[in-house]
């Protein structure tokens, strides 16, 4: 098999004794993987700046049989995300993307909807877009890509319309009348805002969710819901996220 050539995000990056490094980069064309970038400390002009977490790099590597590690033979920076580098909550939410997406993804399982929410949530937090508001809409659109979408059309129960009283229940995977909801215990209410925000951003496509404006008690209640959904529905343990909490709590954010 010949060099393979791909776009893709690095999500981590590890020494390799002296020169070496490993990359686990998220790449449009094969999903996942994991290689080796060889000589890469040397500082030869052509690696400098090039494989920094969260860059998104256009990869030039060799698959191999006998193990599951790739050799990387080229990998230079496309786009860097500056703004998003120099500001620590901004940097925090950048981490928490590439972190979740780590999380959720298998090798070599490629998904060009996950990729493009990725790129794009990262060029939104470059933009001066609001790092919260970017951050739900990143979630939103990568279970939209993960067919996990919150149901927020109708009662995910009996399919009733309803756009009054709603309660939304994370286990049923979205909203719920008043009279499904009386037999969910652990469903509860949910304002006719955070529908509106989820429903908008559902069928917006990105490029336009950077204009929805979303109200501070929106933001509250549908960041503590997707934090709910995400940890039920893709079992997410997130420290980069703990660590914003952090930050909240230290009123540096
Ligand atoms: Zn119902």
């Amino acid at each position: 098999m010949g060099a393979q050539k791909a776009h893709g995000v690095i999500l981590r990056k590890y020494l390799l004794r002296e020169t070496s490094y490993i990359l686990v980069v998220y790449t449009r064309e094969f999903g996942k993987i994991k290689g080796v970038l060889k000589g890469a400390r040397n500082p030869a002009p052509q690696f400098a700046g090039n494989f920094e977490i969260f860059s998104l790099c256009q990869l030039l590597f060799y698959r191999r049989k006998k193990t599951s590690l790739d050799l990387i033979t080229q990998c230079e920076a496309l786009e860097f995300y500056l703004p998003a580098r120099k500001q620590i909550e901004r940097l925090t939410y950048a981490n928490y993307f590439i972190e979740l997406i780590d999380i959720i993804c298998n090798e070599n399982d490629p998904n060009r909807a996950i990729f493009g929410a990725l790129v794009k949530s990262l060029r939104l937090l470059s933009s001066g877009a609001s790092p919260k508001r970017t951050a739900r809409i990143f979630e939103l659109k990568l279970l939209e890509a993960l067919g996990l979408s919150p149901g927020v059309q109708e009662c995910v129960g009996c399919g009733r319309k309803s756009e009054t009283g709603m309660s939304f229940s994370v286990s049923s995977g979205g909203t719920l009348c008043s009279g499904c909801a009386v037999k969910d215990p652990k469903s509860f209410p949910i304002s006719a805002g955070t529908v509106n925000f989820i429903r908008r951003i559902q069928s917006s496509s990105f490029e336009r969710t950077g204009h929805i404006k979303v109200s501070r008690e929106v933001g509250v209640e549908i960041e503590k819901l997707l934090k709910a959904f995400l940890e039920f529905h893709v079992n997410r343990q997130s420290r980069s996220m703990d660590f914003v909490k952090h930050l909240e709590k230290a009123g540096m954010a």
